[in-house]
């Protein structure tokens, strides 16, 4: 499905479709995962932070934990789709959108398409390590068996600020 695509989904489906974008909602909820990534720079972790949402609510909220964990999986996205799992009691986010501050890895980037995640929106894109567009396009790779609506750009000075503070503190010290 193409962006701007007018069909309706099938009635006859279960799967609720993907939440229609709000340029509130996402300014609302890319906020909050900024300060999952505010969280982080204090705690002493690359400052990325991500939230689950579905249908307004929020069901996880995450930041990088891995330094706190030595686990060079816990990023923030994959912490907050296993929060949202576990919520849901089901490995498929559906009718979800995860927000996070940093365009995702390939490993996240990876988690969402197994998380059939219907739609992602980021922030800053990350040129050295992004694969939403960056490097690669893993979730919109038509070869896969789902793909995921990307938005990017949301308060993406912000985003990339926190990071860029975080990295200038670290070469100060
Ligand atoms: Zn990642």
């Amino acid at each position: 499905m193409s962006d701007g695509d007018p069909r309706r989904p099938d009635p006859g489906t279960s799967v609720p479709p993907p939440p229609p974008a709000s340029d509130a909602d996402d300014l609302r909820f890319m906020a909050l995962a900024l300060v999952e990534a505010e969280a982080a720079a204090r705690a002493g972790e690359v400052p990325v932070g991500a939230v689950v949402v579905r249908a307004g609510e929020i069901l996880a909220r995450a930041h990088n934990l891995r330094e706190a964990t030595d686990d060079p999986t816990a990023h923030a996205e994959v912490l907050a789709v296993r929060a949202a799992a576990a919520r849901i009691g089901s490995w498929r986010l559906d009718g979800c959108v995860l927000y996070v501050t940093l365009e995702p890895c390939f490993m996240c980037a990876g988690a969402l398409v197994n998380a059939r995640l219907p739609r992602l929106v980021f922030g800053a894109p990350d040129p050295k390590a992004g694969a939403v567009g960056s490097l690669a396009d893993v979730v919109r790779d038509a070869r896969l068996n789902h793909r995921v609506e990307v938005s990017s750009g949301v308060l993406a000075q912000a985003c990339g600020d926190v990071l860029k503070a975080f990295f200038a503190g670290r070469r100060g010290r």
